[in-house]
């Protein structure tokens, strides 16, 4: 198996994050790597119509920011990444994920997939878009519904 230096693992606070992050823990003990966590906020007050108070929109993102940080930091310490650095942006979560990947020189992504089928395989998971999109390797863990 490749040997990881910096595994980025992107992470959306589902019930089934724990499935992405013990597989994360699980490759960065047997490669000996560091970890990173992304959460992605798809909200931004750039999608907001330009005559609301500009103030109160820009402290609405900076609201939900803080808000996303801390339960991040969060999810890092109760599932064991201390260490680890932690990373909240506004966007298209497949395109921030491999952003952010590139910017921080990670070599692996580690993201879930719910393996759809019909209409929404069509329209494209967030693992699909990662998968097409990053320049280094992804594993896009199973993740059941079921
Ligand atoms: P989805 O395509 O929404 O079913 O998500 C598949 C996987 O992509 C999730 O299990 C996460 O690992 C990742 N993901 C989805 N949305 C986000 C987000 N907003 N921020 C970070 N990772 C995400």
């Amino acid at each position: 198996m490749a040997k990881y230096r910096h595994i980025l693992l992107a992470v959306d606070f589902t019930p089934e994050v724990g499935i992405i992050t013990s597989k994360g823990r699980e490759l960065a003990e047997r490669s000996g790597s560091k970890i990173s966590l992304i959460h992605v906020l798809e909200f931004s007050s750039s999608n907001y119509p330009r005559d609301l108070p500009i103030s109160s929109i820009h402290d609405l993102d900076d609201h939900l920011k803080k808000h996303a940080e801390v339960e991040l930091r969060e999810l890092a310490i109760t599932h064991g990444f201390q260490n680890s650095r932690q990373y909240v942006e506004f966007g298209v979560p497949k395109q921030e994920i491999v952003r952010v990947a590139e910017e921080v020189a990670a070599d692996l992504i580690v993201l879930g997939s719910h393996g759809r089928h019909g209409i929404q395989r069509l329209l494209g998971s967030t693992a699909n878009g990662v998968l097409h999109l990053a320049k280094c390797d992804v594993l896009a863990v199973r993740i059941s519904r079921d």
